[in-house]
């Protein structure tokens, strides 16, 4: 499974991100995981999301959400030196048409950034006040 093996790369980028951040490592706990997802990178979207919920298992982004940020197709033409957003099935320069062009964004698949739970806060847990619980009845 080719998404699987994706989420796993990740998630060991996430892991190298938080240890530079030795001093919460211990208790912190990843809350979300943001990428960016170029539709020329060939990973759909919703079988990474499902990839996610396996590979997440173990390790320190366990009750992480995974949030993908789309990303444009852009190309540069060099003839009319324009940068133009194109459909992913279209890669030609909207000014001239031309093919000739290079592709600047939409084949990426990039971690953008790691949030944690603050390990001094409330803890996010339901349940914690049980004498407001029994209120509701
Ligand atoms: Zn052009």
């Amino acid at each position: 499974m080719h998404e699987l093996s994706i989420c796993q790369s990740l998630l060991k980028e996430v892991a190298r991100a938080i240890a530079n951040q030795s001093e919460v490592q211990s208790k912190a706990v990843v809350t979300a995981v943001d990428i960016a997802l170029g539709p020329l990178s060939g990973v759909d979207p919703g079988q990474l999301l499902r990839a996610f919920e396996l590979a997440r298992w173990g390790t320190l982004a366990e009750t992480a959400v995974l949030r993908i940020e789309p990303v444009p197709v852009t190309v540069w033409c060099a003839e009319c030196e324009t940068e133009s957003t194109v459909p992913p099935n279209a890669l030609v320069c909207s000014m001239c048409g031309t093919w000739r062009v290079s592709l600047r964004s939409g084949a990426d698949l990039s971690l953008r950034s790691v949030t944690l739970s603050d390990p001094d806060g409330p803890a996010p847990k339901e349940g914690t006040c049980p004498e407001e619980k029994a209120d509701v009845y």
